[in-house]
C-alpha cells in the first residue's frame, strides 16, 4: 500500500489510538484481578501509545489529516473466542501479554509493509522509524512474558499469590 503522507499519518494516529484504548482495557482488567505488575506494564504501554499519537499530531499540526473510511491495521480479536468470553480468556496475564505482543508484531509488520511500498520519501522514513519503535515494544513485552508464569501453573503452585487482605 503506497500512501500519501497525510493518509499515512492518519493511519498511524488511528493505530496508536486503538493501541492506547486496548492497553487501557487490559490494564483495567489486570488491575481488577490484582495483577498490579502486569497492569502497570499495560499502563505504560497506554502512555507510550498516547505520547506517540500526540507526537504525530503535533508534527503534522499544519497538515489536515483525511478522515479514514477504513484502515488496514486494527488489533485482532482475542484468540480463540470473541466478545466477552475473549476477555475471560485474557484474564491470565500471560495470555494478555501474548495477545498484546501479537498485535505489536502486526503493527510492526504493517509499518514495514508501508515502508517497503512507499513512494513518498517522508512516508518511507517515518514508517521505518515507527516500525523500529514497534520492534522495541515487542521486545519489552517479551521481557515481561519471560517473567510471567504460564497459566498451566495450578492455583496451588501460584508463585505470586494474592496478598492477604488487610
Ligand atoms: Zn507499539
Amino acid at each position: 500500500m503506497s500512501y500519501a503522507l497525510p493518509e499515512f499519518l492518519a493511519h498511524a494516529v488511528a493505530l496508536e489510538q486503538e493501541a492506547a484504548d486496548r492497553y487501557l482495557e487490559l490494564a483495567d482488567m489486570m488491575e481488577a484481578h490484582r495483577n498490579d505488575g502486569v497492569s502497570s506494564v499495560f499502563r505504560d504501554m497506554t502512555r507510550f501509545s498516547e505520547m506517540h499519537r500526540d507526537e504525530i499530531k503535533a508534527r503534522v499540526a499544519s497538515i489536515e489529516l483525511p478522515r479514514l473510511k477504513s484502515w488496514e491495521y486494527r488489533w485482532s480479536s482475542p484468540p480463540e473466542v470473541g466478545g466477552e468470553e475473549g476477555f475471560d480468556y485474557l484474564m491470565e496475564p500471560y495470555h494478555a501479554l501474548k495477545y498484546a505482543r501479537a498485535n505489536e508484531l502486526r503493527a510492526m509488520e504493517y509499518y514495514r509493509s508501508v515502508e517497503q511500498a512507499a513512494t513518498d520519501a517522508e512516508v518511507k522514513r517515518l514508517a521505518k522509524a515507527f516500525a523500529e519503535e514497534e520492534t522495541e515494544h515487542v521486545a519489552a513485552l517479551d521481557k515481561w512474558i519471560a517473567l510471567t508464569p504460564r497459566p498451566s501453573t495450578t492455583w496451588q503452585d501460584d508463585p505470586d499469590p494474592l496478598p492477604p487482605p488487610v
